[in-house]
């Protein structure tokens, strides 16, 4: 089967039922299509967006999918797995082997929290096991927090949490090389460290109680961790866009201009997968801004 549209968003997170609210809006036939596997949907509950604060990631969406749908935009549930073809005339295949043909393409699928291989962290993440003191770290304030060293970045999340508990143990995990000033500036803030390699996250009534690191249980109730970001940008390489290092050392994305405009015409980026840092506010601001720049795109505005 095979339907036209002006533009197919790939991925229906913040940023692309943002982008296609804006798209409806402009009376653009646009169709999301989304595998329903948001970045912060291990979490109950989100934080730092100004009026919906405390809603549930899930919720949210599915408010998103009602307001596009309110404006004529089309959501579909699956995953997009091809796409090829260039500006005006683009061909998107799912996974179910059906192709969609758009003018434009918005690709907003987000990334990929890559977390250290330690037993017991994955089943903990988005619950007691954090990474951003904006989206939970109110949550777990005066708590023992232990943070657990992934590269130079988790100083700077000790630093972070150390804000919100006096109780704050950087754990190097062979993975963290301090600095003589790394040190002093620990000491000062009354930053715990402790040496050697994490082996587990320990658990007791589905609450962590501490971490094992050389036998010993280092006691906490939360523990703070710093992934790797992956963009989830597989189906942009049949078109020669690859991602590429993020200047904040945090992982990789798709580059694009302030615009959203990748290297490829008429392919947009929005959100995680193009910022990896891009909390919820912003993913869905950027989804906004590229909605209306490739209504623009499409009036032959640009
Ligand atoms: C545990 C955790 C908690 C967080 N809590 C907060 C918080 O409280 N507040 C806050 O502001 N931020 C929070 N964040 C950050 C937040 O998750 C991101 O800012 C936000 O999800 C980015 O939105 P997005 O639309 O770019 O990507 P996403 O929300 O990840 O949405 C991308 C969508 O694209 C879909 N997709 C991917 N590939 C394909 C494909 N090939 N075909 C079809 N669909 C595809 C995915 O399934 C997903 O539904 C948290 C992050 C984590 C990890």
């Amino acid at each position: 089967m095979t339907t036209n549209w002006d533009v197919v968003v790939v991925g229906g997170g913040a940023a692309g039922l943002s982008a296609a609210v804006m798209l409806g809006r402009s009376r653009r036939s646009v169709v999301v299509i989304d595998a329903g596997d948001p970045r912060n949907g291990p979490a109950e509950h989100m934080h730092g967006f100004l009026g919906h604060d405390g809603v549930g990631p899930l919720e949210l969406l599915a408010r998103g999918r009602t307001e596009v749908e309110r404006y004529g935009g089309t959501i579909r549930s699956g995953e997009v797995v091809g796409l090829r073809g260039s500006r005006d005339d683009f061909t998107v295949t799912t996974a179910e082997g059906e192709d969609l043909h758009a003018r434009r393409v918005v690709v907003t699928t987000g990334l990929t929290d890559e977390l250290p291989d330690i037993p017991g962290l994955r089943d903990r993440w988005g619950r007691d096991v954090l990474h951003c003191p904006y989206c939970h770290g109110w949550e777990v304030q005066d708590q023992p927090i232990a943070v657990i060293g992934t590269g130079a970045r988790s100083v700077h999340q000790a630093q972070m949490f150390r804000q919100l508990s006096d109780q704050v143990t950087l754990l190097t995990n062979e993975a963290v090389e301090l600095t003589e000033a790394d040190l002093d500036d620990l000491a000062e803030r009354g930053i715990a460290l402790r040496s050697g390699a994490v082996e587990e996250v320990v658990v007791a009534d589905d609450r962590i109680c501490g971490v094992l690191v050389g036998g010993d249980l280092v006691a906490c109730t939360a523990v703070v961790v710093g992934p790797r970001a992956s963009a989830r940008a597989g189906l942009l390489s049949s078109l020669g866009l690859s991602p590429t290092e993020h200047p904040a050392g945090i992982g990789d994305h798709v580059r694009a201009d302030g615009m959203g405009q990748t290297e490829v015409p008429g392919v947009f980026v929005a959100g995680n997968v193009n910022d990896p840092a891009a909390q919820v506010v912003t993913a869905a601001a950027a989804g906004t801004k590229v909605g209306a720049v490739v209504n623009a795109d499409l009036l032959g505005l640009l």
